[in-house]
């Protein structure tokens, strides 16, 4: 009786062990790749896979994105608690913390005012970027936006002003009750050894304004209080490198953490990367690099990458530019889709809010995407078509004409072009209608129906850490 009950004692401290090893690495998670399409609403996601499929020489509408290739697909209500039509820096805070939060406010709760930053101190909230730091994944961020900029900010950084990027952005009052501007806040992150890969444009906002840029001599650094953050980034660990052009790019090595920063602002639009002083990488090229150095320190990790100029392609009217930027996307996501096994981890493809974009008239099958609406002699649906007009425009923005020109005159294709808008803006806006989610692998049967934006962050949570978020 005794020597069996040594054997029962026996077999279920084993059985514990070994749930408690399966706990600790589940088979079915760990690796996940959270792609942002910035302002890549439904209306540019159809027009973009036209615009990659008549790049590739065929008509185009049957044309399929990597990401719609995924079986997983909801609907995402994107709204921030204070606006209808939300921003970047709300919106991310969502996928990120699994909370909305107010416009303009980074990984904050919604009890803190914009740019309040007494209150900014008491309302943090932890983010899967820290959390998966915390657990020793290792952890990379990608975009071609500054890498200071909203959407990336969001997973590394908290502050009730998303444009506090550096210190010379922000007021006096806000430095002295203890608020850190973005670039700070990256370089001083605490949480397990820091950001492993953090790839993008912005280099600004890490340099002091005494300090020129190593790839425009006419700009200098930005930062007032003195502080080289790039130095001191390098400075602070082992084993940590920063480079700034496609040579020191190519030339990286080793395990060891990246900064790259390629552009002392924002990175190039993918139509004008080739004429970059330095030379940039490709969003996929960035992509490559990451997996590559994220799989080498980690079995398990969470990448987040940005196509964050598609956002400012819309901004300026310019529908070339925000489709080409989809397509340098999908081509990151196709990067993604062959090195992640389905069973090891999750891909989740979104955006974060959409655009005014609208696709519309009669154009034939395979007529460019960036093309006019022919005028059809005696035809077309409803009021015949006497008149030839871009088949994208824009509900608002700097595209506005008046009165509207004769287009049979212009070359829509021509880069320059802004698409025409109805309502006359400096900007183009954001649109406030849902935007689409897509995922593989996984939890990826967290995405569907129509959700909330930050239930994306369960979704994301449960890739990563095989269970529920607490
Ligand atoms: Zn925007």
């Amino acid at each position: 009786m005794k020597k069996k009950g040594l054997t029962q004692l026996r077999t279920s401290t084993l059985s514990m062990a070994l749930l408690t090893l399966m706990a600790a690495f589940p088979v079915n998670a760990g690796q996940v790749v959270l792609f942002i399409g910035d302002g890549m609403g439904v209306t540019t996601v159809s027009a973009g896979r036209i615009l990659a499929g008549q790049l590739q020489g065929k008509t185009g509408e049957e044309h399929e994105l990597t990401f719609e290739q995924f079986e997983n697909v909801a609907l995402v209500k994107t709204y921030n608690t204070d606006m209808q039509v939300p921003d970047s820096a709300g919106t991310m805070t969502a996928v990120i913390t699994g909370q909305k939060t107010r416009f303009g406010v980074l990984s904050l709760n919604a009890d803190v005012e914009r740019r309040n930053c007494t209150q900014a101190l008491q309302g943090t909230l932890p983010t899967l970027l820290e959390q998966a730091e915390t657990a020793g994944y290792a952890t990379g961020v990608v975009t071609t936006t500054r890498v200071t900029h909203a959407t990336p900010a969001a997973s590394f950084a908290h502050s009730p002003e998303r444009d506090w990027e550096d210190d010379a952005a922000m007021p006096a009052e806000a430095l002295t009750a203890g608020c850190r501007d973005i670039a700070r806040q990256f370089v001083e992150f605490d949480k397990g050894d820091g950001v492993d890969v953090l790839l993008g444009g912005g280099r600004a906002n890490f340099l002091p304004e005494t300090v020129t840029d190593p790839e425009h001599d006419t700009l200098k650094g930005r930062r007032k209080d003195g502080k080289n953050l790039i130095d001191q980034w390098q400075a602070s660990r082992p084993e940590r490198t920063f480079v700034w052009n496609t040579a020191g790019f190519k030339n990286l090595r080793g395990k060891g953490q990246v900064l790259g920063i390629f552009e002392a602002s924002h990175m190039q639009w993918e139509v004008d990367r080739a004429k970059d002083v330095g030379g940039e990488p490709s969003l996929a090229e960035m992509t490559t690099f990451a997996l590559d150095r994220l799989q080498a320190r980690n079995k398990n990790f969470l990448l987040i990458v940005e196509g964050g100029r598609i956002d400012h392609g819309h901004h300026a009217g310019s529908a070339h530019k925000a489709l080409n930027d989809v397509v340098a996307l999908d081509a990151a996501v196709a990067v993604a889709a062959r090195r992640i096994h389905p069973r090891r981890g999750l891909i989740l493809v979104t955006a974060d809010h959409s655009h005014t974009l609208s696709f519309a008239g009669y154009p034939p099958r395979g007529n460019p995407i960036l093309g006019k609406v022919p005028v059809i002699p005696g035809g077309g649906e409803g009021g015949a078509p006497t008149y030839t007009y871009p088949t994208l425009g824009y509900a608002n923005g700097p595209g506005a004409v008046s009165p509207l020109p004769d287009y049979t005159t212009i070359d829509t294709q021509d880069p320059a072009f802004r698409q025409p808008a109805t309502l006359p803006m400096m900007s183009e806006t954001h649109g406030g209608e849902d935007v689409a989610a897509y995922a593989r692998g996984a939890a990826a049967d967290g995405v569907r129906g129509v959700m909330e934006q930050n239930e994306l962050y369960a979704v994301l949570y449960r890739g990563l850490f095989g269970r529920a978020p607490r």
